[in-house]
């Protein structure tokens, strides 16, 4: 049977991984929390890609920047006058919609019924229509294409109107001395006010890059679609300094590094694509998505932009801080390529999209088909999760409490645990406790039993097989020891 977003939902809420926030005042729209389950994934999602990036590039460094930052970032960003979404509202429903949903839904549907050429005129119009922020154009093409609300169905839509997708507050205790302040709608300016520190005390060469892991907040119009559109949300950005005739070079080779990492923590090719973007956003010389079909269809997990020198030279003008970089190596003809502004490759992947990415991919519902007459058929569901990702890594289950086994298997679960998440659990039938740690994707089941206490050796069953096999005990770390190979 095909997985649904529900079965997602239901699965990540009762195992631990994924809470509505607040939930006992009902929740909060398009906020959530990880359960005890849910940090350890995407703590070890996280640990990949920085792995992945800093401790495997020589040439990469990290940073942790705060998320309030001088009010003046997001102007010279753009974000104060450009980070705006369409919205639309409906009179009858009172529901508020973004209108370029709206219209892309419109196009999916004439794509669905094969009529591609509709589909790309529809995105098309409404490409030219967004560029030239003609709103008024936008909302006469959604009345013109008959687009109901998905609620009320009438055609009773609002103006469109602009709306700034940045969290703002005050600083400051008194409200006269206090000012506007944002909650950063990206990671990626806390790097470039910093690339001169981190480039002059890191005596970084270019090319190099900068890679932070931080929450990030926009107050997204619609939210839907559990975790992969959220108000605060966690993301992985890496901005790569590059000299301005190789960006292209780079954007390629960053395209091809980011695809392959995908594919290391566990996303089969097969659900993964790449999206080039016709319409660039207001710093792009280039951008690809990487698309991963989740169960609602293929939607962008990571976004790779050539960003040319937009951001460092924004941030000069408006700083009046050089954000220039001496190149001492030689062009061609043996002269230092000398100072330069150095454009920017980015690669930027959502934390949490990337968590959901791993989590639908993993979630597996098998029938096991009995072999005995009369017998019904089972079914089975687990988190087919790289060893390395999930939260539990190893389950120490004595197959009885009595005559030692209970303290042998803590014994070994202890022995395990400064190396791996390790659980010990002895509570009920040993198939009711395989089944609990399939459910939370643990890749290893360690059983003892009474061989165990004459030979030192134990079962390992694996998780996907349901196989067993006899080890020893003093082989088990080895055995286990799985990481994501990059
Ligand atoms: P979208 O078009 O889906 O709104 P975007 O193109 O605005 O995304 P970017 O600004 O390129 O996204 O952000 C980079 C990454 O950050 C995205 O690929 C995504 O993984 C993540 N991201 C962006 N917005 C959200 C959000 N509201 N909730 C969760 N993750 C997000």
């Amino acid at each position: 049977p095909a997985t649904s977003l529900q079965d997602i939902i239901s699965h990540a809420k009762e195992y631990g991984f994924v809470f509505p926030s607040s939930e006992i005042y009902d929740g909060l729209q398009a906020v959530y929390d990880y359960g005890q389950n849910g940090v350890e994934l995407k703590n070890n999602l996280k640990a990949a890609w920085w792995k992945a990036m800093t401790q495997l590039h020589d040439n990469i460094v990290g940073i942790d920047a705060a998320i309030f930052m001088h009010p003046l970032t997001w102007k010279a960003s753009g974000h104060v006058d450009g980070f705006n979404d369409p919205m639309i509202d409906n009179k009858d429903s009172k529901k508020r919609y973004r209108a370029d949903q709206l219209l892309e839904g419109k196009a999916e549907e004439y794509a669905k019924a094969g009529e591609e050429e509709k589909a790309q005129n529809l995105l098309n119009e409404m490409g030219r229509l967004l560029g030239a922020e003609d709103l008024e154009g936008v909302r006469n093409l959604i009345i013109a294409e008959n687009i109901v609300c998905p609620i009320s169905k009438t055609l009773n839509w609002t103006e469109v109107r602009q709306f700034n997708l940045m969290f703002s507050t005050q600083v400051g205790s008194v409200a006269e001395d206090s000012s506007l302040i944002y909650l950063r709608p990206e990671t990626a300016q806390g790097i470039f006010v910093n690339f001169l520190n981190v480039q002059k005390t890191g005596r970084m060469k270019v090319p190099f890059g900068i890679a932070q892991i931080g929450k990030a907040f926009r107050n997204e119009i619609v939210a839907r679609q559990f975790t992969f559109r959220m108000r605060e949300f966690e993301q992985m950005e890496m901005q790569f300094f590059v000299r301005p005739d190789t960006s292209e070079e780079w954007y390629k080779s960053w395209k091809d590094a980011r695809l392959k990492f995908h594919k290391a923590v566990g996303l089969p090719a097969a659900k993964l694509k790449y999206h080039d973007h016709e319409k660039l956003a207001h710093y792009a010389k280039a951008a690809v998505d990487i698309e991963f079909e989740f169960p609602f269809g293929f939607r962008e997990i990571e976004g790779i932009h050539a960003r040319s020198d937009f951001d460092l030279k924004a941030h000069q003008d408006l700083s009046k801080k050089k954000q220039q970089y001496f190149d001492a190596d030689l062009d061609e003809n043996g002269k230092p390529f000398g100072n330069y502004i150095p454009w920017v490759v980015e690669t930027s992947v959502g934390a949490d999209r990337l968590f959901l990415a791993v989590f639908c991919n993993a979630f597996t519902k098998e029938t096991i088909v009995s072999s005995e007459e009369g017998k019904e058929d089972k079914e089975r569901v687990y988190l087919k999760l790289h060893p390395a990702l999930a939260p539990i890594k190893a389950a120490v289950l004595p197959l009885v409490k009595k005559d030692g086994l209970a303290e042998k298997a803590q014994a070994i679960a202890n022995s395990l645990k400064s190396s791996f998440r390790t659980t010990y659990d002895d509570g009920g039938a040993i198939g009711k406790r395989y089944t609990r740690q399939d459910l939370i994707g643990t890749p290893y089941c360690i059983a003892v039993d009474y061989q165990t206490m004459e030979d030192d050796t134990v079962t390992i069953r694996h998780r996907d097989s349901m196989e067993q096999e006899r080890v020893k005990i003093s082989e088990l770390k080895e055995k286990i020891g799985y990481e994501v190979s990059m």
